[in-house]
């Protein structure tokens, strides 16, 4: 699939692989939803492929098995926190060959949820990795990530997308289209991942709107049994604030913004929903009854 906009980064990486200057460890950072880590496993293809591409089409085999997710020496680690055992066994393993294509490549997601241990673990192998070896760490908070870390690495800081190509990244993922995909769209701000997401709960939420006093808030959210009802909610509340925040520019509303996003984000995991309802309580009274 053709990775839509970020024609900047690309220049970027494409001039630094052409010369052969190319980092052993780099975060990319950015808004969530943007394609961080879509662009990582294309620039990991770039450095397995067999002719070189980056970006473009290529059917060598090991670009084959890229496109298949089951490239053995591409490994895409999406823990959060990072486990000081997955950390471990990436400081081993990084220092033995390759086992399919020449050289091999670590996308670590969630870079600014990694604990002291498991980060001390992996600063040697950041600071002088072997000649075949390939980082690319992934955040939407950069500034939460140790200063360890940061500074064996080479920050890309990654732009939003284009209202334009937020569209077509969601044409390829749904087949929705007219009114309500414009209006993803416009409050997804530059993040395709939170236009297909909204798209995704827009069906089931009720828009939010109006304040409501604390007891309102408390019943409301505590009424909210499911990871879906959760997610409906959070989701409905974000359209809400980014609203808000584009009329008022308060920054407390776009930090409880990315809050949410986050929220959205972990539901994805097993957690206790007793906390995130108790969570999101504390966090949008402090927010709305800021703003009331
Ligand atoms: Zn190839």
């Amino acid at each position: 699939m053709k990775l839509i906009g970020h024609a900047r980064e690309k220049e970027i990486f494409s001039r630094v692989i052409a010369e052969n200057r190319l980092h052993h460890a780099y975060i990319l950072s950015g808004r969530e939803g943007t394609g961080k880590k879509l662009f990582a496993r294309e620039t990991a293809r770039a450095l397995l492929c067999e002719n070189g591409s980056f970006m473009t089409e290529c059917s060598c085999r090991h670009c084959a098995n890229i496109l298949n997710s089951e490239h053995p020496d591409i490994h895409i680690i999406e823990e959060t926190p990072l486990k000081i055992d997955t950390a471990r066994q990436i400081n081993q393993e990084a220092f033995m060959s390759p086992m399919s294509a020449k050289k091999k490549v670590y996308i670590i997601d969630n870079a600014d949820s990694f604990g002291l241990q498991a980060a001390n673990a992996l600063l040697k192998t950041l600071e002088e990795p072997p000649s075949d070896t390939y980082f690319f760490l992934i955040t939407s908070r950069y500034s939460q990530v140790l200063h360890t870390i940061r500074s064996r690495c080479v920050n890309i800081g990654f732009g939003l997308l284009s209202a334009e190509e937020v569209t077509e990244i969601v044409r390829q993922h749904t087949d929705k289209t007219g009114e309500e995909t414009e209006q993803a769209v416009r409050i997804a701000s530059g993040s395709a991942g939170t236009a297909l997401n909204i798209l995704s709960d827009i069906d089931k939420r009720t828009l939010f709107t109006g304040i409501r006093s604390k007891t309102e808030l408390y019943e409301e959210i505590a009424s909210l049994d499911t990871k879906d009802a959760i997610k409906t909610y959070s989701a409905s509340l974000y359209a809400h604030l980014l609203e808000k925040y584009k009329k008022t520019g308060s920054e407390s509303l776009l930090d409880f913004s990315n809050y949410l996003l986050d929220i959205l984000k972990r539901l994805e995991y097993n957690v206790s929903l007793d906390m995130f309802r108790l969570d999101l309580y504390i966090k949008t009274i402090e927010v709305l009854s800021e703003k009331s």
